[in-house]
């Protein structure tokens, strides 16, 4: 029997899911509480298996990226062109965001503020409290995030900043190596790298099921019915990430990656659907780079400057999101804001995206430093979160698939030939 191609498995899983998650909702609650909790296991097994790979593949393939690289001045020209792109495509995705909220305005419904008509979520208390106090002054954080005291320790917090630039570093510092000392190092850190690629196709060969579980768990959780009084901000969030997703990061990848757009669409689709589901660009980062590399067919070098950055650093999804969020929630409370505050959201959602971390919801944090930047309420929050884990789930997809447009892109503009068959 001819295989199953793998982003078909993840498709046909995530078809699965939503219909099984309806079904489950119709169960008594005692045998839906039992099946809730299968699908939670599973999921989080498939996700800590993801998340296990990630500080030694950022550090392997960072190092191997930079010190592959040759010199201080190739690392310096990628690194040039990457952040560029990064910049371009956040900015880009910013004001997006910004323009079809001020076009559809979300948050004024019948002329009414939407705030008063659905009132706040119960549970913004909650979600206050984990989030904590956040003030203008975590964006001074961000910088001093980069340059962590203690490198193990930064490892096991998963605080992806300072992990990347003492990889980006100790990379550099490599390409000053000579002889010995150089062949054993950039021997070692290969094979580390290889072998965690290994491990990343052991555990895609689960992606499929990870996947039912994950989707599932969030249909039998919040229906399809929590999604109606949002539907105009779930539209309006979709509607950008659309443009952006479809339109904008598309035409980049014609015309100035000159490569036809629907192949690295059908290349990046396990990873995209990943992405989707685990509402994770760290976790999904094992899976990006296995299709740059196999099913696009960059290479090592490119894949390992450009992706491992792009997925801490680089959220187009997640600034359009913030954006469009932060407007929301002032045209929710009946405050207009004016063009110099709209700009310092755009401004805010460019950095804030920079530091927000590649896990599920990570944006919540983001978006209450903007609220209190610019003066808005920020149990505004609880506004948006009934809709917030479906919004994660495709600005996620859209952080991502920006990720890989950049790799090939840049990748192209260094004479590589992304979907070319040698
Ligand atoms: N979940 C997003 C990501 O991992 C971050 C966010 O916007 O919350 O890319």
């Amino acid at each position: 029997m001819k295989k199953i191609a793998l982003h078909w498995q993840i498709l046909i899983a995530l078809g699965l899911a939503l219909i099984v998650g309806i079904l489950v909702r119709q169960l008594p609650e005692g045998a839906q509480g039992l099946v809730l909790a299968t699908f939670e296991f599973i999921g989080k097994i498939f996700l800590q298996a993801l998340r296990m790979l990630i500080v030694p593949l950022i550090v392997s393939s960072i190092i191997n990226g930079v010190s592959g690289i040759g010199t201080g001045e190739g690392v310096g020209r990628l690194g040039f062109k990457t952040l560029s792109y990064y910049v371009a495509t956040t900015l880009f995705a910013t004001i997006i965001g910004l323009s079809t909220v001020n076009l559809i305005r979300p948050g004024i419904s019948n002329g009414l503020p939407v705030g008063e008509l659905i009132g706040l979520s119960e549970d913004t208390a909650e979600v206050m409290e984990k989030i904590g106090h956040q003030d203008a002054t975590q964006l001074v954080d961000i910088f001093l995030r980069m340059v962590p005291t203690n490198i193990v320790a930064a490892a096991a917090n998963g605080e992806m900043l300072g992990l990347i630039v003492f990889s980006l570093l100790f990379g550099l510092a490599m390409t000053r190596l000579k002889g010995q000392h150089a062949e054993i190092l950039s021997g070692f850190w290969h094979a580390i790298f290889y072998v965690m690629m290994r491990l990343t196709e052991w555990i895609m060969l689960f992606a499929p099921i990870g996947v039912f579980a994950l989707v599932a768990k969030v249909v039998i959780l919040t229906g399809l019915g929590a999604l109606k009084p949002l539907f105009s901000l779930l539209f309006t969030v979709l509607l950008a990430l659309g443009i952006h997703f479809f339109i904008v990061l598309p035409l980049l990848l014609k015309f100035v990656g000159g490569i036809r757009p629907i192949d690295h669409f059908k290349g990046m689709a396990p990873a995209l659907l990943t992405a989707f589901s685990t509402s994770s660009s760290s976790a999904t980062l094992p899976i990006t780079m296995e299709c740059l590399e196999k099913r696009a067919g960059l290479s090592n070098r490119m894949t390992s400057f450009v992706i491992p950055l792009g997925a801490t650093v680089n959220m187009d999804g997640t600034a359009l999101y913030e954006s469009i969020v932060a407007m929301f929630i002032a045209q929710a409370y009946g405050i207009d804001l004016s063009i110099t505050t709209q700009f310092t959201v755009v401004l805010l959602a460019l950095l804030t995206s920079i530091g927000v971390a590649g896990i599920p919801s990570a944006s919540l944090v983001a978006i209450v430093i903007i609220l209190e930047a610019v003066g808005l309420p920020i149990e505004g929050v609880g506004l948006v979160l009934g809709i917030d884990r479906i919004l994660d789930m495709c600005r996620t997809a859209v952080n991502v698939f920006s990720d890989t447009c950049g790799a090939v892109i840049i990748g192209h503009t260094e004479g590589e030939k992304p979907y070319v068959k040698p």
